[in-house]
C-alpha cells in the first residue's frame, strides 16, 4: 500500500466516527460519508432516555450478553473494554457514572454534549485529526473499483484504498439506517442474515376497554418469567401491548418463540418481593365491604393499571394469579420502533480483522454485523470496540 492510504468510511454513527477518529489520529487521510444532513442521529436518539454507554459488570459476564456471538465479539471487546470506553468519554468531558443497575451513563445523561465535543475534535486539523465529512451522500455501491454515492441528484465516484462500511442495522429507519445495503452486499456474494427487530415491544390482545385505561402506564418493580428465566424490572404498557427494558431482556427468545409457534406466554409477577402467603395475609386485612379493586389498591399498593391488567381475564383474582399472571404475546413490533436489529453480515463472511472475505480492502463494523444483545450499554460498547479493533488492523496493513 502507498505510504498515505486514503480511507473512506461510510456511515457516521458511533462505529464509523470512532474508526475515523482512530485512523485520523494516526495520521491517515479519512473521509466519512453519510446519507443524512447531520451525523449520528441514532446515537442522539439513544441519548433521549439516558445514554447508556456501557455496563460495569465483570468482563466475562459482559461478553456473555452477546449470546451465540460472544466468542466472535470477545477479541474486540477485550481489546477495547468498558473501562477504555469510559476513559474515552471522560476525555471528551463527558465523565461517566455507574447507575444503580450497573449501567454506565455520561453525567449529562444526553448524547449531545459528548457528540458536540467529539465532532469538534474530529474536524479540527490541529487536533491531529481533520476528518472530512461528506453529508447527504447515499452510498449506492461500486462502479468498477470506485465507490458510488448519490448526492443532490448526481452520482459521485470516489476512489479509496480502504473502505469501511459502518451502515448500522435497520431499526428506526428514519434516522438513516434502513438496511438498504443488504442487497448491495448480497449481490457481491457477501452472506447476510435477514435483518429482524431486536429489543422491541410485543403485541398483547388487550380488550378495547383496557387499552384506553393502561396506555402509557408503567408497571414498576415487577418480574417476568419466560422459558425458565426470571428477571425483575419495569414494563411500559402500550395500546397494543408492552415495551420497555424488562421485555427487551427477553426479546430475542420471545421473538423466536412467536416465529415458531405464533404466540408466547410469559408469566408476570406483580409482587415479586412477597410470597403468595404474604399476599393472602395482606388481602385478608382489608375492609370486607371494600370493592376488590379498592382492597387490591389499599392492601397491596397495586396501581390502577396493575389492577386493570389483573382483572382483564376471566380468572378469579388470587394470590397465585398476582404472582403468575399469564401474558400472551402475539407478535413482535416491527423494525420501525425497535431499539436495534438482529441479523446482518454473517461472521463467516469476515476475517478476524472484520475485512469482507469476498471484497478485500472493504471492512464492516457495528450494528450491520450479525450479532445482537440486550439493552444495557452492550450495543454501543460492541460498536465502539469493533471500530477500535478494525482501526488497529488497518494501521497494521
Ligand atoms: C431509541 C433508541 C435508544 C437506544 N439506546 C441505546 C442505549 O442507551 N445504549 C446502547 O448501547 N444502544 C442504544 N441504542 C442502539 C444504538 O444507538 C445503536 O446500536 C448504534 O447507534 C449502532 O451504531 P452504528 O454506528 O453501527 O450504526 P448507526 O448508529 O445506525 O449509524 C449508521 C449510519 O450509517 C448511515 N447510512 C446508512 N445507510 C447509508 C447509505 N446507504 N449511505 C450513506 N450512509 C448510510 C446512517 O445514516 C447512519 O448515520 C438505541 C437505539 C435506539 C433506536
Amino acid at each position: 500500500m502507498t505510504t498515505s492510504p486514503s480511507i473512506a468510511v461510510i456511515g457516521a454513527g458511533p462505529a464509523g466516527l470512532m474508526l475515523a477518529e482512530r485512523l485520523s489520529a494516526a495520521g491517515l487521510r479519512v473521509d466519512i460519508y453519510d446519507r443524512m444532513p447531520s451525523v449520528a442521529r441514532k446515537f442522539l436518539m439513544a441519548g433521549r432516555g439516558g445514554l447508556n454507554l456501557t455496563h460495569s459488570e465483570p468482563l466475562a459476564a459482559f461478553i456473555g450478553r452477546y449470546g451465540v456471538q460472544a466468542a466472535a465479539l470477545k477479541p474486540a471487546i477485550e481489546a477495547f473494554p468498558p473501562k477504555a470506553l469510559r476513559d474515552w468519554a471522560d476525555g471528551l468531558s463527558a465523565d461517566t457514572f455507574v447507575g444503580t443497575s450497573g449501567r454506565v451513563f455520561p453525567k449529562a445523561l444526553k448524547a449531545s454534549p459528548l457528540l458536540r465535543q467529539w465532532l469538534t475534535r474530529l474536524e479540527t486539523p490541529n487536533s491531529g485529526m481533520g476528518v472530512r465529512f461528506h453529508l447527504r451522500h447515499t452510498w449506492t455501491g461500486w462502479d468498477g473499483s470506485a465507490l458510488t454515492f448519490e448526492h443532490q441528484g448526481q452520482t459521485v465516484r470516489v476512489a479509496a484504498d480502504v473502505t469501511v462500511l459502518a451502515l448500522g442495522g435497520a431499526s428506526w429507519p428514519r434516522l438513516g439506517s434502513d438496511g438498504g445495503w443488504t442487497r448491495l452486499l448480497s449481490d457481491k456474494g457477501v452472506p447476510v442474515a435477514p435483518l429482524r427487530p431486536a429489543n422491541m415491544g410485543f403485541r398483547v390482545g388487550w380488550s378495547a376497554l383496557l387499552r384506553d385505561k393502561i396506555a402509557g402506564e408503567p408497571l414498576k418493580n415487577v418480574a417476568l418469567t419466560f422459558d425458565g428465566r426470571t428477571r425483575k424490572g419495569e414494563l411500559m404498557l402500550t395500546r397494543d401491548g408492552v415495551e420497555g427494558g424488562l421485555i427487551y431482556t427477553f426479546a430475542a427468545a420471545l421473538r423466536d418463540a412467536i416465529e415458531r409457534k405464533g404466540a408466547a406466554v410469559a408469566s408476570l409477577d406483580l409482587k415479586p418481593e412477597w410470597s403468595e402467603a404474604q399476599i393472602q395475609n395482606r388481602l385478608s386485612r382489608g375492609a370486607k365491604n371494600d370493592s376488590l379493586s379498592n382492597r387490591l389498591r389499599k392492601t397491596l399498593n397495586l396501581t390502577p393499571a396493575q389492577i386493570a391488567v389483573l382483572r382483564e381475564g376471566d380468572q378469579p383474582v388470587t394470590p397465585a394469579l398476582i404472582k403468575a399472571l399469564p401474558l400472551t404475546l402475539t407478535g413482535a413490533q416491527g423494525l420501525a420502533r425497535a431499539i436495534s436489529s438482529a441479523g446482518g453480515i454473517r461472521f463467516d463472511a469476515l476475517t478476524a480483522d472484520y475485512e469482507l472475505k469476498a471484497l478485500p480492502g472493504v471492512y464492516a463494523i457495528g450494528e450491520m454485523l450479525d450479532w445482537e444483545a440486550p439493552t444495557g450499554g452492550y450495543l454501543l460498547q460492541a460498536c465502539f470496540s469493533q471500530a477500535v479493533w478494525t482501526a488497529e488492523a488497518i494501521l497494521r496493513i
